[in-house]
């Protein structure tokens, strides 16, 4: 039977190795980590699209929201309609994908670590007992995150822009509204975990955790921090080699991440769907997982590319076009996740919006 190593046990590897062994392939996954899910390092916020991969349990979705703020530099700030979106518990989220891939037969190895690949062998650390394995593989799956050491290893390795992703959460009673501030540094969010929580946090290149003592002091001026929570976002490369061989990466480890937004749960689920089909079915899976996913990946890098040349009134034109009536009516159906879907509507019914073009020469 084929023998899929997967490396990497987030939602990526998790949910892969859910929809492989689901169809009977001999599915072993290796995390480095003691316990799945821990320690976080996302704010967990997703669109309603998860319930179209994974039927969604109150056991971690912790909360919903139907309602985004998004502000500019003077104030302003357009209310945007939401689609139910969803508040995780990511580290019970990132079990739950675990367990359903055991039940379908999967076998996890905790507290494992991929060290290096040749010729068919994975070389695996068992931390715990101290001891190096060589194991023989037919696949090999590196879901191992931002910084892949599958992809080191296998010759996958290309040149690799990485933010900083920093986040708090505070004692805040909140309307459940979810506030975005595309203006400060790369961009910083507020997001309601329950009525009196709130994941407070902001992406920059550099001095994350002084950034974001700023923004915590603009926004609240005074608060109560219950953790803090960090970690890299890779920003997606179109160039991105994802297979070498029986060699695939895929999620963060294939930076598979949306560039205006730093999101990449669902994406990387996506391509782990487009994985297994490919392995099952024999297909090629860097055009599958391109055609599920690259296309709208790439529309955020442009977006994030313009909006990185945006001069303050710039940001505070943007939300006044939004705030007129005909575009808000666009905005409530706009799904993040597939702006391709949507981005040709708002600029035919604003074209003021195209003034922004002049940023791409
Ligand atoms: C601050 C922050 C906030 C974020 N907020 C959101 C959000 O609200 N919504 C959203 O969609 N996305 C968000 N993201 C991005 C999201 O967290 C990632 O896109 C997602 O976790 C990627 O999943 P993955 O399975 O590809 O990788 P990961 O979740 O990174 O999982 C990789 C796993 O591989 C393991 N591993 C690594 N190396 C090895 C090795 N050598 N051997 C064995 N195991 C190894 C790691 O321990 C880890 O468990 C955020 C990111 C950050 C940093």
């Amino acid at each position: 039977m084929t023998k899929i190593s997967i490396i990497g046990a987030g939602p990526a590897g998790n949910y892969l190795a859910y929809l492989l062994a689901k169809k009977g392939l001999d599915v072993n996954v290796f995390e480095e980590h003691k316990t799945v899910g821990l320690p976080v390092q996302c704010t967990g916020i997703t669109t309603s699209y998860l319930g179209q991969l994974i039927e969604l349990k109150k056991d971690f979705v912790i909360n919903k929201v139907n309602k985004a703020r998004i502000f500019a530099p003077d104030s302003n700030f357009i209310d945007v309609k939401l689609d139910d979106n969803i508040i995780l518990d990511r580290a019970r989220f990132d079990q739950y994908l675990m367990e359903k891939a055991e039940n379908a037969g999967a076998k996890f190895f905790l507290s494992h670590r991929f060290l290096c690949y040749k010729n068919n062998i994975i070389k695996i650390q068992n931390i715990k007992a101290n001891m190096i394995k060589d194991i023989k593989t037919d696949y090999l799956v590196g879901a191992d995150g931002p910084l892949s050491d599958v992809a080191k290893s296998a010759g996958l390795k290309c040149k690799k822009d990485f933010l900083i992703g920093i986040q708090a959460r505070v004692r805040l009673n909140n309307q459940s509204i979810v506030e975005f501030y595309p203006f400060i540094k790369e961009y910083a969010w507020v997001v309601p975990e329950s009525k009196d929580i709130v994941r407070i946090g902001l992406a920059t290149r550099k001095n994350p955790k002084k950034e974001l003592d700023k923004f915590l002091i603009k926004r609240l001026k005074k608060y109560d921090i219950i953790d803090m929570q960090a970690g890299l976002i890779p920003m997606y490369n179109p160039k991105i080699k994802t297979q070498k061989d029986n060699v695939c990466l895929v999620g963060d480890a294939a930076a598979m991440v949306k560039a205006t937004t730093g999101g990449g749960i669902i994406q990387g689920m996506i391509a782990a769907r487009a994985l297994a089909d490919s392995i099952i079915n024999k297909k090629k899976y860097h055009k599958e997982w391109k055609k599920a996913v690259g296309k709208d990946l790439l529309i955020h890098l442009k977006m994030r590319e313009i909006m990185g040349k945006f001069s303050t009134q710039d940001w505070n034109y943007l939300i006044k076009l939004f705030n007129k009536e005909n575009t808000k009516k666009i905005l409530k159906s706009y799904d993040r996740d597939f702006p391709s879907r949507f981005l040709v509507k708002l600029a035919l019914t604003e074209p003021r919006l195209l003034y922004f073009l002049k940023y791409i020469f």
